[in-house]
């Protein structure tokens, strides 16, 4: 990416698979407001989606997400075509191990390791000085911080705090999906995450009793299935039995074929952009 060179430093670099909305302009403010430059790329990464997923279907909008962009003061908008990020022979994989199998690389074999891959090729690609990934993809998170940690890239990481609809549903571009039913069933997943964060405050500290919380909420919305509830420690993402370290709360839940996934990091509720907690 020969554009970064003209860039003045430090440069803030905002990574998406576009379908831009609020979520992805709240990092580009916060690394305007950091940086003298920020580049964003728009990628729709082929090897984070399974067989079974929405890789064909997942929705772009080119020129919409490049004026969106624009509007956010964006200084470079990389776009690369999948040859330029996986050119052709491309084999090398990055695998953050158990990390990336555990919650959401349980249910999706094989999306963390194309996703640890990507952000690898892009930060050696675009070497940024900083980085804006969304706390709402809380693992994704811990994974690339791994990552960064283990390769020695000298990048910053920065999280963003999640941004919500008014219900507190977590702005995602998959939530276009959700029939009229589904997408009011949705705010049921907000309100377990407000649920454990009031029982956290009021002194609940037992794995088990905040994941059990969990399910009962849940349970009073039919049209929700849970898919996981957790509770572990932010940075190994084991199961925790007495939360007695930084933890991160998430859980996964489908809704007709949507699935649904947030999180709340116990040590800072802020990231957690909760409402009315
Ligand atoms: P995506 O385009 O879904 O790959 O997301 C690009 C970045 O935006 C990731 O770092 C996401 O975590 C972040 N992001 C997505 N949704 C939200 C949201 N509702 N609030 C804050 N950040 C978000």
């Amino acid at each position: 990416m020969a554009a970064r060179r003209e860039l003045s430093r430090p440069f803030g670099f905002v990574p998406t698979m576009g379908a831009l909305h609020a979520g992805h302009a709240s990092l580009l403010a916060a690394a305007r407001a950091d940086c003298p430059s920020v580049v964003a790329s728009i990628f729709v990464n082929p090897r984070q989606f399974g067989p079974s997923e929405d890789f064909q279907t997942y929705p772009r909008d080119e020129a919409a997400d490049l004026a969106f962009l624009e509007r956010a003061g964006v200084d470079v908008a990389f776009v690369p075509p999948v040859e330029e990020i996986y050119p052709p022979g491309s084999s090398t994989y990055v695998d953050v191990g158990r990390l990336g199998e555990v919650l959401e690389g349980a249910q999706r074999r094989g999306h963390f390791r194309g996703v640890a891959t990507v952000v690898s090729i892009l930060f050696a690609l675009v070497a940024p000085d900083r980085a804006y990934f969304g706390q709402k993809d809380g693992q994704q998170v811990v994974v690339v911080r791994r990552l960064v940690d283990d390769l020695g890239f000298p990048i910053e990481i920065v999280v963003g705090p999640t941004v919500r609809e008014p219900d507190g549903l977590a702005l995602s571009s998959r939530n276009r999906y959700l029939a009229p039913p589904q997408r009011t069933a949705a705010s049921i997943v907000h309100a377990c995450l407000v649920a454990v964060h009031h029982a956290y405050r009021g002194g609940e500290r037992s794995g088990d009793g905040l994941r059990r919380l969990m399910l009962s909420v849940l349970g009073r919305e039919p049209l929700v299935t849970p898919d996981y509830v957790s509770v572990a420690d932010a940075a190994t993402l084991e199961e925790l039995e007495v939360v007695d370290r930084p933890a991160l709360v998430s859980l996964a839940v489908h809704t007709g074929s949507t699935r649904l996934i947030d999180c709340l990091p116990l040590h800072d509720p802020v990231l957690a952009g909760l409402r009315g907690a």
